[in-house]
């Protein structure tokens, strides 16, 4: 890997995802040797992967090259490469490059997509966990109404105007709406010739209510934006099998659908040589302490969404959100520095900021620690906070000025089929 020998302790962190950043940034300029490791060569902003799926953004502006966040750390490396396993009794890494070994390692590889085992659903559906399969789902629903266009067959031309996304959580929502302002205000214009009307977006949800994590009445009035726009809520509903063309549930509904779009369940993403009984736990995570150590190891550690660190106040660890993948990452980077200067490590404990959802112009939900509040005031919040946790000036100003242009326009330019997707949607004989 071309990694010099150094005096000083080396700090291994796989991904370089809100926790493994976090935590390079705290140890640069500390007495470590810090290696990060990462499959891609950029940092994702996930939570607007959504608006790239949708035209909203160009995936640049939700990027950013891990190296540029390096740059001017002293000790500080990055290599481009996958971690296939994790050898604990010589503190090794092995990758698609060679090996590295370790002093201390940190496991922040984040969540993948859980299809839960149903493999039609896997095979069938579109995930929305990075920005390849973002443009993946944004090129699919722009070739569906060219297809739609094109066919004389009204059965076809409804199901590849039918919208199915499974999970009534932020990212659901967040989708639901944003395909909803699409089909009111784009559609009509791109495609004067095509009954666009008859385009349905459906959110599915298997509980009583969306926005689940949020409180009672964000997740009511989240249903009412969706439903002002056009959406159909289904809740107490289960997708339980789709073939490419037809969804079924637990119930007698059935959704002919040409796009199924399944935002129902991470699980975190492991890596072998670190997966015993002891400290796996429910959807792949890693067990920790408050000190972020896994099971009994000492110098190897996990942030963030992979890691499960239990408490009474959170008996199944902490949402698998950014707020706690940064803060574990910045807690810990205070740790390791603690534990050179043979001092004792300090308990993590988590500062829940709240969360937001949004579903479109002038519509968001806001649960914060002290204040609750729905619409516009929570629509200006919401996009203050992502701004502000973007990474890179340019990428802030960037999505700034799409996001007013795009308010004023009513639009959204980035409605292009760079990579076609090849799903040919074909109607069931
Ligand atoms: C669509 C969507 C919307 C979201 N919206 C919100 C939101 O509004 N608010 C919020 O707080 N959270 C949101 N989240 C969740 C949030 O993005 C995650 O909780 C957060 O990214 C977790 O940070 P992390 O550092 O644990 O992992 P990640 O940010 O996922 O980073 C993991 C990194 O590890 C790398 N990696 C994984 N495996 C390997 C390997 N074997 N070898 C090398 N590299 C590897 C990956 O390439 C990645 O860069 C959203 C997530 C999604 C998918």
């Amino acid at each position: 890997m071309n990694i010099p020998q150094s005096s000083f302790p080396r700090v291994v962190i796989i991904g370089g995802g809100f926790g493994g950043i976090s935590l390079a940034k705290k140890l640069s300029h500390k007495e470590f040797q810090v290696v990060l490791l990462d499959k891609h060569n950029y940092h994702t902003f996930q939570p607007l992967l959504y608006q790239v799926s949708t035209g909203g953004l160009e995936p640049d502006s939700i990027a950013y090259p891990i190296r540029k966040v390096l740059q001017g750390y002293p000790n500080t490396y990055f290599r481009l490469t996958e971690v296939n396993k994790i050898d604990t009794n010589i503190n090794c890494v092995d990758t698609s490059i060679g090996s590295l070994k370790f002093d201390y390692l940190v496991v922040a590889t984040g969540s993948t997509t859980n299809f839960f085992g149903n493999k039609a659903i896997a095979k069938n559906s579109m995930a929305m966990k990075s920005i390849p399969q973002s443009l993946n789902l944004r090129s699919l629903i722009l070739e569906n109404f060219e297809q739609a266009l094109l066919t004389d067959d009204l059965h076809e031309r409804e199901a590849l105007m039918n919208f199915v996304i499974v999970g009534g959580g932020p990212t659901g929502v967040e989708l639901a709406g944003a395909l909803a302002e699409i089909k009111k205000g784009i559609l009509p214009k791109d495609y004067p010739d095509l009954d666009t009307r008859r385009a349905q977006i459906n959110l599915v949800q298997g509980s009583d209510r969306i926005l689940p994590a949020m409180s009672i009445k964000a997740s009511e009035k989240a249903e009412q934006f969706l439903e002002s726009l056009g959406v159909n809520v289904w809740k107490n509903l289960r997708v339980s099998d789709y073939d490419g063309n037809i969804a079924k549930t637990n119930t007698e509904t059935i959704f002919e659908t040409a796009t199924l779009v399944w935002a129902a369940g991470v699980k975190a993403v492991g890596i072998k040589g670190l997966d015993a009984k002891d400290y796996l736990c429910r959807g792949n995570r890693l067990r920790v302490n408050e000190f972020n150590q896994v099971g009994s190891f000492e110098h190897i550690f996990a942030i963030g969404d992979v890691a499960q660190m239990e408490s009474e106040e959170y008996p199944y660890g902490h949402p698998m959100m950014a707020q706690p993948a940064l803060q574990q990452g910045h807690h810990l980077g205070k740790n390791l520095v603690r534990i050179t200067e043979e001092k004792a490590m300090i308990p993590f404990t988590y500062n829940d900021k709240g969360s937001m959802a949004t579903v479109g112009r002038n519509k968001a939900v806001a649960d914060l620690p002290k204040f609750k509040f729905q619409g516009v005031f929570a629509w200006f919040i919401w996009m203050f906070v992502h701004l502000y946790f973007l990474i890179g000036f340019r990428n802030r100003v960037v999505v700034f000025i799409n996001w007013v242009y795009n308010y004023i326009k009513f639009d959204r330019e980035a409605r292009l089929i760079i990579r076609p997707f090849k799903k040919k949607y074909q109607v069931n004989s």
